[in-house]
């Protein structure tokens, strides 16, 4: 289904139009048509087949003929038109949070802004609150948008860093000379923005495999090359670095360039107090500088009298000690999770049916999935009236008839309104298998009231979940103005499982709350929020912040078995 595609195109040809200071009229028709076609009940591609586009509100001839050919070359040559017309960098502007096209337009005109540096300057120096539309909260507002991008600029999202990192992995594998290969660094910790890549091997013949590096298909450029490291830039900017090592340095390596720093920091001060010394090349007498342990990361740790740490955990939030005490958590592995609760499908803003869901997660190996439709009132999203909330029970009846070993589990993505009410009635959301709640509107809220919103939400006897509980995007949007230890709280009170939301940009819970909701007594769901069956594998980021929010596998609800959950969610 392509209407997303043709509204986002739409969308922002209304934007550079609106850039350019093009006329409001035809501004607003391609809105109001990106809309329609966000809202739009069936496929845009039947629709343009059968030549009805003419019967779209607002759609006339020229429309018609764009969105034609968006349909079927998935590009505007209109849209790349208009895109050479207007500075490259003013679109970059369009991004910051508290901008649209107006104020980016006005900016532009008046003051001469072309891009990021420009504008921070301007807004430091009150320049911009004299402009028409503008005001002191304007200037607050843009100069926060620019933070959280430069907080995140330079670095990458954990789905990116891990699909090349584990590409390029996977190459060097293939290096005849290589006899030991791992991924280092914050990769290796999962962490959810990554700045570098960092690869570890160990050889006797570092130059050639250092030659090997060099010669994988996606490196822009070689920075430096050298036989203990060689750093190379990706097509995507990001930089990698290789570290070659000897047999008998690997583990100590791997333990050293894994990090953090603050785990180190504190593992070589234990070290010295027990008279050894601790670098990337093993573990040494002190005074005789002999070397002790070094090949692999365990022995590392248990020289040092601690049991093995998971990567995950090496933040110095407490695991060296646990460790000593021998009483770190047993982390939930990758592979302990059964399902996945947070799907959409075609009813809403998804693009796969649920049995084509259905279908690929069987082939992941679940034993069941929840399908999680935006509720009614959330148009932009196709949210499901109470008609389509029966025909989609029906359907999933249907299909769950034909599988034995495999379970559809009918639930919603509940809009929680501004007064915390939800946004079905109780009779709808008993029909479910299971009820998640989430905010997706009215996002700017007094803390205080932000927070009654969610309590109020999460009291509601038929409520199961909450959906990404603090609303941040990272890089783009600040956690919702909301009391977390209070929502944690009422989590515990009310019996409503938490949210870690895998889609790479959420995350959210993150590691830090997850880690203090549990010691809270809050258990868990990890969800995909999967838009398509691509997505469906995000699960595994979900699951790194489960590990590095020290969860355990009974804490996650989709690692229990099919019958267990039925009994769980009380719904049998
Ligand atoms: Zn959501
Ligand atoms: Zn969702």
């Amino acid at each position: 289904m392509k209407n997303q595609l043709v509204a986002d195109i739409l969308y922002q040809v209304a934007d550079l139009l609106d850039l350019k200071g093009d006329i409001f009229f035809k501004i607003r028709a391609y809105r109001m048509a990106a809309q329609r076609i966000e809202d739009l009940d069936e496929d845009i591609e039947i629709v343009t087949s059968e030549e009805r586009l003419l019967s779209i509100p607002g759609v006339g001839e020229a429309l018609a003929k764009k969105i034609k050919e968006i349909v079927e070359t998935g590009r505007l040559e209109y849209y790349e038109k208009l895109k050479k017309e207007v500075p490259e960098e003013l679109l970059v502007l369009l991004d910051i949070s508290g901008l649209g096209p107006r104020k980016v337009s006005a900016l532009f005109k008046n003051l001469g802004i072309t891009n990021i540096m420009e504008l921070k300057k301007a807004c430091i120096e009150g320049k911009l609150r004299d402009l028409e539309g503008f005001g002191e909260i304007t200037e607050r507002n843009i100069l926060r948008g620019i933070k959280l991008k430069e907080r995140t600029s330079g670095r990458v999202l954990l789905n990116v860093a891990y699909h090349d990192g584990y590409n390029y992995l996977n190459y060097m594998k293939k290096c005849e000379k290589v006899d030991r290969v791992s991924i280092a660094g914050s990769l290796r910790r999962m962490k959810e923005t990554i700045g570098d890549l960092d690869i570890l091997a160990s050889s006797d013949y570092p130059d050639s495999v250092m030659d090997f590096f060099i010669r994988y298909y996606d490196v822009q450029r070689v920075l430096l090359k050298g036989s203990t490291k060689t750093s190379v830039l990706l097509n995507n900017d990001l930089q990698v670095d290789l570290r070659v090592v000897k047999p008998e340095s690997y583990g100590a390596a791997l333990q050293y360039f894994t990090g953090s720093k603050e785990h180190n920091v504190k593992m070589r001060s234990i070290a010295i107090k027990k008279g050894f010394k601790l670098n990337e090349y093993g573990l040494f007498n002190k005074k005789t500088d002999d070397y002790v342990v070094g090949e692999s990361e365990n022995d590392v740790y248990s020289k040092l009298g601690l049991s093995f740490i998971e990567p995950e955990l090496r933040e110095n939030r407490g695991e060296i000690e646990a460790a000593k005490e021998g009483v770190l958590p047993d982390v939930v592995s990758y592979d302990d999770i059964k399902g996945d609760f947070h799907i959409h499908s075609l009813w809403s803003d998804g693009s796969d049916t649920i049995d084509t869901i259905a279908e690929n997660a069987k082939k992941i190996g679940y034993e069941y999935i929840g399908i999680t439709d935006h509720s009614q009132s959330l148009k932009i999203a196709r949210g499901l009236s109470e008609d389509r909330v029966n025909k989609k029970i029906d359907e999933i009846n249907r299909i769950n008839k034909r599988y034995s070993d495999f379970q559809v589990f009918c639930g919603t993505e509940c809009d929680i309104k501004p007064d915390g009410s939800l946004d079905y009635s109780n009779s709808i959301l008993k029909k479910f298998d299971f009820v998640c709640i989430g905010i997706h509107t009215n996002f700017k809220m007094k803390k205080e009231d932000m927070t009654k919103r969610i309590i109020r939400g999460m009291e509601n006897e038929n409520v199961d979940f909450l959906a990404h509980p603090t609303g941040r995007l990272i890089g783009r949007r600040d956690p919702f103005e909301i009391d977390v230890e209070k929502v944690i709280d009422a989590a515990v009170k009310t019996n409503t499982r938490l949210e870690i939301n895998s889609f790479p940009d959420r995350l959210d819970l993150s590691d830090i709350y997850v880690k203090y909701a549990k010691e809270k007594g809050v258990r868990f769901v990890i969800g995909s929020d999967s838009h398509n069956i691509d997505h469906l594998s995000f699960m595994r980021f979900g699951v790194a912040t489960a590990r590095r929010g020290w969860l355990e596998k009974k804490d996650i609800l989709n690692t229990y078995s099919v019958k267990e959950i039925s009994k769980i969610l009380g719904r049998e």
